[in-house]
C-alpha cells in the first residue's frame, strides 16, 4: 500500500493565518474525512501501528521502557501481564490518549502505516477516528442511543449518504441493533452494562476506524455480558485490527491471535518499570512460552 494517502489524511499542512484556527482546523478534518477511502493494506501480515524504542513517563517516572512491538493487520493482539506494568499506558499511546495526562511523555515512535503518529502536524481528532477506544466501564454519552452513534461522524464532520443508514450499520456491527432498533430515541442509560459496552463499541465503529483499542472492555460485566463482547471481537476482526488489555488470561486465550507478555522490573531507584518482555502466537504463549518470566505468569506463579 502507498503511505501517502494515510500521511495526507492524518498531517496537517500549516495554513497562512485567514478566519481563526477553529475554522481552519475544521476544514482540515473535514478534508481528511474525505480522503479517508478505505485505504488500508490488502496483505493481511503487514504492520497496521508499530511501536519503536517506545518509553513512557509520567513526569520523571519511567513508567514503561523501550517497547519494540507491531500489530499486524486485522489481528487480534492481548497485551497481558501484572497490574502496574504498562499494559494500559501502552494502548493510550497508540491514539495519544496520554496526551491528556499532564506531564505523560513519549520517547520513541508509534506509527500507523508508517507514519509517526507523535509527528509535527499530525491531526489527533483523525489520528484518534481511525484508532478508536472502548474504555473499561461502558462510558455512553448522556443522550439517546441514535445521538452516542452519530455524535462522532457529526463532529468529525464525516461525509455521510444517510445518518439513519450509519447509526444501523454500527449497531449491527456491534451486535445491538435487534435490541435497540425500536428505542432509538431513547436514553442510553437504559441500557444495560453488557449492551451499554456494545453501543460503545457500536459508537468507535461509526467514524470508520481501523484499529479498535480495548482496555478491559468485560471488567464491568457479568460472564454472559462478556461472552457476547467476546464473539463480538472475533466478527469485528473480519474489519478491524484490535488490540486489548485484559487481565483475564482465559480471556486472552479465547480472542486473540498474538500475545505480548510485559511485566514490571525494579529499576535501580527503587521503581518499577514496564518492559514487553515477549509477543507472540497466543498459543505458542499459553503453550511454550520463550521466556520463564511468562511461564511463571500464565502457570499462576506471580502476578
Ligand atoms: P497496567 O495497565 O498494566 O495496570 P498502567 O499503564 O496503568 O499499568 O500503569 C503503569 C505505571 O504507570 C504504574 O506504575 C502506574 O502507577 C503509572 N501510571 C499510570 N497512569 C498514571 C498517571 N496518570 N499518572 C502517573 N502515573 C501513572
Amino acid at each position: 500500500m502507498s503511505r501517502a494517502p494515510v500521511e495526507r489524511a492524518l498531517v496537517t499542512t500549516p495554513q497562512p493565518e485567514q478566519g481563526g484556527r477553529r475554522r481552519r482546523h475544521a476544514a482540515a478534518v473535514r478534508s481528511m474525512a474525505g480522503a479517508w477511502s478505505g485505504a488500508v493494506p490488502a496483505i493481511a501480515s503487514e504492520s497496521v501501528m508499530t511501536l519503536h524504542d517506545l518509553s513512557v513517563y509520567y513526569g520523571d517516572f519511567l513508567a514503561v521502557h523501550d517497547v519494540d512491538l507491531h500489530f499486524g493487520y486485522r489481528e487480534i493482539t492481548a497485551l497481558i501481564g501484572p497490574s502496574g506494568c504498562g499494559k494500559s499506558t501502552v494502548l493510550r499511546c497508540l491514539n495519544r490518549m496520554n496526551d491528556l495526562i499532564i506531564g505523560a511523555r513519549v520517547e520513541g515512535s508509534v506509527t500507523y502505516h508508517g507514519v509517526d503518529i507523535y509527528g509535527p502536524d499530525v491531526d489527533v481528532i483523525e489520528v484518534r477516528r481511525r484508532v478508536g477506544m472502548v474504555f473499561q466501564k461502558p462510558n455512553p454519552f448522556p443522550k439517546s442511543i441514535y445521538d452516542n452513534i452519530a455524535y462522532g461522524p457529526r463532529v468529525t464532520g464525516m461525509k455521510v449518504a444517510s445518518m439513519a443508514e450509519t447509526v444501523e450499520h454500527a449497531l449491527r456491527s456491534a451486535a445491538l441493533w435487534d435490541e435497540v432498533k425500536d428505542k432509538l430515541k431513547e436514553n442510553a442509560y437504559s441500557l444495560s452494562g453488557g449492551q451499554q459496552q456494545r453501543l460503545c463499541i457500536a459508537r468507535a465503529i461509526a467514524t470508520q476506524p481501523d484499529v479498535i483499542l480495548m482496555d478491559e472492555p468485560c471488567s464491568s460485566l457479568d460472564p454472559i455480558a462478556t461472552a457476547k463482547i467476546e464473539d463480538l471481537m472475533h466478527s469485528l476482526a473480519d474489519e478491524f485490527t484490535i488490540i486489548i488489555v485484559t487481565h483475564n488470561m482465559q480471556q486472552a486465550a479465547r480472542v486473540s491471535q498474538r500475545t505480548a507478555f510485559f511485566t514490571a522490573e525494579a529499576d535501580d531507584q527503587g521503581g518499577r518499570v514496564g518492559r514487553l518482555v515477549e509477543v507472540d502466537e497466543t498459543r505458542k504463549i499459553f503453550s511454550n512460552p520463550a521466556k520463564k518470566a511468562t511461564e511463571d505468569y500464565i502457570s499462576g506463579r506471580f502476578g
